[in-house]
């Protein structure tokens, strides 16, 4: 397609992804068999489980000491299965920073299967700037902090890896991972749904501190308990192969044509500076939703100021061929997404897009 997608997830795909994606449902060429055919219990998928791991080790850097699963159930099914798993007796309430839309819907998650502590909240203010963890005042025993490295839909990003040494950290990456290096140490565990920079929709790569999985309680059912995934090496139940395939397809995208996640930050940043730019010079003709510390670099969500105009954009990028610009239910304006797959040279169209459209307007 030639449309230039800029939409929250699910969200482009490199071409080059799509390409091999389309031969794969015909005939994949290593087995003859259409990828939607594909048995879960073949040597050949066992191949790309084992390939899309390892893939991920080395992108991000991710020692022996994690565990890697790929689960069904989206980055939703996380936030009932963490409490459920790690809120273990003999330590404290876990603590859940609030920082947004996606991080308050893991809140009260939480709620329904523990007793749980807000660390920090950003309701009042608008959801429109981050904490620094390592600030905040966390119980030494509490069971762990839970928080959301990108806000997707307010657009607020923590712009480097949190630490919060007293106890294990847990968070959501579910739409900036792969985006950038991370420092995986800093976590005890890390997940993010596929739909953004990994493929597409129906899978979760869930990377967890294997001495965490000592916490678990005995008694989950079989499928909510990781280490049912773990043991079984993400094949308990049938997995989705074709999400996994695509996925495994993205971290060979990202290790061989980006170059890896060094690479993959440069472009990123290039795309969110030249976007942000674009907004600042407009002056006053958009309001950008977050304070400027805690702008995301894949999610950008503004507006001109009403619906109308929000609305005359829309409709003008779209003759442009630009899609995916409406900004989530919840707060409504505009929102762009740069993920791994939106192009510069698709930025730059949005730009002047986005410059041409104001000065028509003033
Ligand atoms: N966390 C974040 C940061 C998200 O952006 C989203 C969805 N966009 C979710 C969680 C929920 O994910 P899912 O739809 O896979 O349950």
């Amino acid at each position: 397609s030639n449309a230039l997608n800029f939409s929250g997830g699910p969200g482009a795909l490199p071409e080059t992804v799509l390409e091999q994606t389309r031969v794969a449902i015909d005939a994949l060429p290593e087995t003859g068999i259409s990828i939607l055919g594909m048995s879960h219990r073949s040597d050949w998928f066992r191949s790309i489980l084992d390939e899309a791991e390892l893939n991920l080790r080395i992108l991000l850097g991710i020692s022996d000491d994690y565990a890697i699963t790929f689960q069904q159930g989206g980055s939703s099914l996380q936030f009932a299965m963490i409490p459920m798993n790690f809120a273990a007796t003999g330590f404290g309430p876990p603590e859940y920073v609030t920082s947004g839309y996606w991080s308050s819907r893991a809140t009260a998650e939480a709620a329904k299967v523990t007793e749980r502590k807000v660390a920090w909240d950003g309701h009042a203010t608008g959801y429109r700037q981050l904490p620094t963890l390592d600030e905040l005042d966390i119980s030494g025993s509490a069971a762990y902090l839970h928080y959301v490295t990108n806000e997707t839909v307010e657009g607020l990003q923590f712009p480097v890896c949190e630490e919060a040494a007293q106890v294990p950290l847990i968070a959501d990456m579910s739409s900036d991972f792969l985006s950038k290096p991370i420092r995986p140490d800093a976590y005890s565990m890390m997940y993010a749904h596929a739909q953004k920079n990994l493929g597409p929709s129906g899978v979760t790569v869930v990377v967890v501190k294997r001495s965490l999985l000592e916490r678990i309680p005995d008694g989950l059912p079989a499928i909510l308990d990781f280490r049912t995934h773990v043991s079984h090496g993400s094949n308990y139940n049938t997995p989705p192969v074709f999400a996994i395939y695509v996925l495994t397809l993205i971290t060979r995208w990202l290790r061989f044509d980006v170059g890896g996640l060094d690479a993959m930050q440069s472009i990123n940043e290039r795309k969110a500076r030249r976007l942000y730019d674009t907004l600042d010079a407009l002056e006053g003709a958009v309001t950008i939703h977050a304070n400027r510390r805690w702008r995301s670099q894949m999610n950008v969500a503004f507006t001109f100021g009403d619906s109308r105009l929000d609305n005359a954009f829309i409709e003008a990028a779209r003759e442009r061929g630009i899609v995916g610009l409406e900004g989530h239910r919840s707060i409504g304006g505009l929102r762009v997404s740069l993920y791994n797959a939106v192009t510069e040279q698709a930025v730059d169209i949005l730009a002047n897009a986005l410059t041409e459209f104001s000065l028509q307007r003033a």
